[in-house]
C-alpha cells in the first residue's frame, strides 16, 4: 500500500477544510486535502453572514472568491404576513463586516479549491478517508482512491472538515444527539424569472410561514433563486403524501402569500432535496491529534446562516491552534479551541431556541423598534457572537426570553432596557 506523510491532513473541501487549508499553506506547513467527491457539488448553505468574510481573509480565499460577482448580501429580511423586519449589516453594534454574499455553493466551493490548488494546495479529490488510527498525537488515515485502491496517509495533526460525511464522529463514536427539537427542510433552485427589479429582487428573505416553520429565497447573481421550507419534521413529512419532494415544496409556496406569483408556477433546476433532522452534536470536538471543525461537530439550524460561519471559525482556529503545536507549543486545546467554539454554539442555541418558541419573534416585529435592540440582535445576526461588550451576547441566555415576555405583557420595553442596563 502507497503510504504519504504529511505535517497536517484535512479531511473534507467545504468551507471549513478549505479556510484551514489555505491559512496552513500560507504558513508553510505541509499539508494535504482529501475530498469524497468531484467539485463543483451541490451542497446546501447559500447564505453567508459577515464574520465569514475575516476567515475566508485569512485563509487566502477572500480575492478570488469576490472576483467572481457573487450576489452581495447587505443584511436580511424577515417577513410575517405584512409585518416586515429588516436588518441591515452597517447598523450592527460594535465591529466587523457589514456584507457578504448570498452563493450557489457548489460554484463557491469550487472557486475556492481553485484558488487553493492555483496556490499549490494538495488536493485529492473522489477520495474517501475509510479508517484512521491514533499513535498519540500522531495519525495513519487509510484513504480509498478513485481507483479503488487503498493508501495511507500518515499526519502530525488531523482536521476532520468532513460536514455531513461526519468522519470522526462516526469512526471515534463521537456522535451525540443535539438538544435541540427534530427540523427538516426541502430546498432547490429556480429559474427566477419572475424576479423584480432592484432591491426586491436580490433580497435574501425568510418569509415566516407558522411560528416554527419559514420559506428561505435566496436569489443569487446568475438569476436562479434558491428556494426552502424549513419547520418540524412532522410538518415537513405532512406536505407530501407521497415522500415526493417536488410536491411538498410546491405547496409549501402556495402557503407564501409573499411569494406565491414569485415562485408559485415555476420549474425546478434539480428535483428538490430533502434534509431529515438535521441538527447534529458531538461528545466533544477536539482529541489528542486532532478536532472536528464544521458540521463534523455541531450543526443547529439554517434559520440565522450559522453554519459556514461555524465552520470556518472553527476551520481557521483549528489551523492556528495545530500550527502553534507543530512549532512546539503546548496548546490547552479545552480552553483555547473547545470552550471558545462552545461560546459561540451556545450563543447562536438560545437564538434558534428562542426563534422557533416565537420568542426572537416577537422582538423582531415589535413596534416602534427599538434601535439599540436591532443594533445589538444584528451583531449576533453577522456572526459576531464572541462580543462580551454585546448585552445581546453576553446574557444571550435571558435577554430575549425576558423582553418578550415584557412586550407580551404590556411592559414598558424602555423601563426594562434601562433597569437591565442594556
Ligand atoms: P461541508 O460543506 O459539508 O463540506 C464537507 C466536505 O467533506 C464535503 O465536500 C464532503 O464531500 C467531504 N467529505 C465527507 N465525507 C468525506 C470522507 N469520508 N472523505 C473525504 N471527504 C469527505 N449554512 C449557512 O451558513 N447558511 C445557510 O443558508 C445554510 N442553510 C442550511 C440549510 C439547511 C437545510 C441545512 C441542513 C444546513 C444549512 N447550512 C447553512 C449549514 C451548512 O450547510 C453547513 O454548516 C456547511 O456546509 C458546513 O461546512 P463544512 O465545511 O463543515 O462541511
Amino acid at each position: 500500500m502507497t503510504i504519504e506523510e504529511v505535517e497536517v491532513l484535512i479531511i473534507g473541501a467545504g468551507p471549513s477544510g478549505s479556510v484551514a487549508a489555505g491559512y496552513l499553506h500560507k504558513n508553510n506547513v505541509k499539508i494535504k486535502v482529501i475530498e469524497k467527491t468531484l467539485f463543483p457539488r451541490i451542497v446546501v448553505g447559500e447564505s453567508l453572514i459577515p464574520r465569514v468574510m475575516d476567515h475566508y481573509a485569512e485563509g487566502g480565499l477572500l480575492d478570488a472568491l469576490d472576483s467572481q460577482g457573487f450576489e452581495k448580501k447587505f443584511g436580511a429580511r424577515f417577513i410575517r404576513g405584512e409585518e416586515i423586519c429588516m436588518f441591515d449589516f452597517s447598523n450592527k453594534f460594535g465591529e466587523g463586516w457589514d456584507w457578504t454574499w448570498q452563493i450557489p455553493r457548489a460554484e463557491f466551493d469550487y472557486v475556492g479549491t481553485q484558488e487553493l490548488i492555483r496556490k499549490g494546495v494538495d488536493i485529492e479529490f473522489e477520495s474517501e478517508v475509510v479508517a484512521t488510527a491514533f499513535e498519540g498525537v500522531n495519525s495513519t488515515t487509510t484513504v480509498r482512491m478513485k481507483n479503488g485502491e487503498l493508501k495511507q496517509i500518515k499526519a502530525k495533526f488531523l482536521i476532520d472538515a468532513s460536514g455531513y460525511g461526519r468522519v470522526l464522529p462516526r469512526l471515534l463514536e463521537l456522535d451525540e444527539p443535539s438538544q435541540l427539537s427534530p427540523h427538516s427542510a426541502i430546498f432547490t433552485h429556480v429559474l427566477d424569472v419572475n424576479r423584480p427589479e432592484g432591491v426586491e429582487g436580490t433580497q435574501i428573505s425568510f418569509d415566516i410561514l407558522q411560528t416554527d416553520v419559514w420559506l428561505w429565497v435566496i436569489p443569487f447573481s446568475n438569476g436562479n433563486t434558491s428556494v426552502g421550507i424549513v419547520g418540524p419534521t412532522a410538518f415537513i413529512n405532512s406536505l407530501s403524501d407521497h415522500s415526493d419532494t417536488a410536491e411538498a415544496l410546491q405547496k409549501a409556496i402556495q402557503l407564501s402569500e409573499f411569494y406565491i406569483n414569485r415562485f408559485g408556477n415555476l420549474p425546478f433546476v434539480f428535483q428538490p432535496k430533502k434534509l431529515t433532522n438535521y441538527s447534529a452534536a458531538v461528545k466533544k470536538m477536539y482529541g489528542e491529534g486532532y478536532t472536528l471543525t464544521g458540521n463534523s461537530s455541531e450543526f443547529l439550524d439554517p434559520v440565522f446562516s450559522s453554519g459556514v460561519c461555524f465552520a470556518t471559525e472553527s476551520g481557521i482556529l483549528s489551523a492556528k491552534l495545530a500550527l502553534r503545536q507543530l512549532r512546539g507549543e503546548v496548546i490547552d486545546w479545552e480552553r483555547e479551541y473547545s470552550d471558545y467554539m462552545k461560546d459561540g454554539i451556545a450563543v447562536f442555541t438560545t437564538y434558534v431556541k428562542e426563534w422557533y418558541t416565537g420568542n426572537l419573534q416577537t422582538l423582531f416585529f415589535h413596534q416602534p423598534e427599538n434601535p439599540d435592540v436591532k443594533r445589538k440582535i444584528c451583531a449576533v445576526l453577522a456572526g459576531y457572537v464572541w462580543n462580551q461588550e454585546n448585552s445581546f451576547v453576553k446574557k444571550h441566555d435571558r435577554v430575549i426570553r425576558n423582553m418578550a415576555y415584557m412586550i407580551n405583557n404590556n411592559k414598558e420595553l424602555m423601563d426594562y432596557i434601562k433597569e437591565d442596563n442594556l
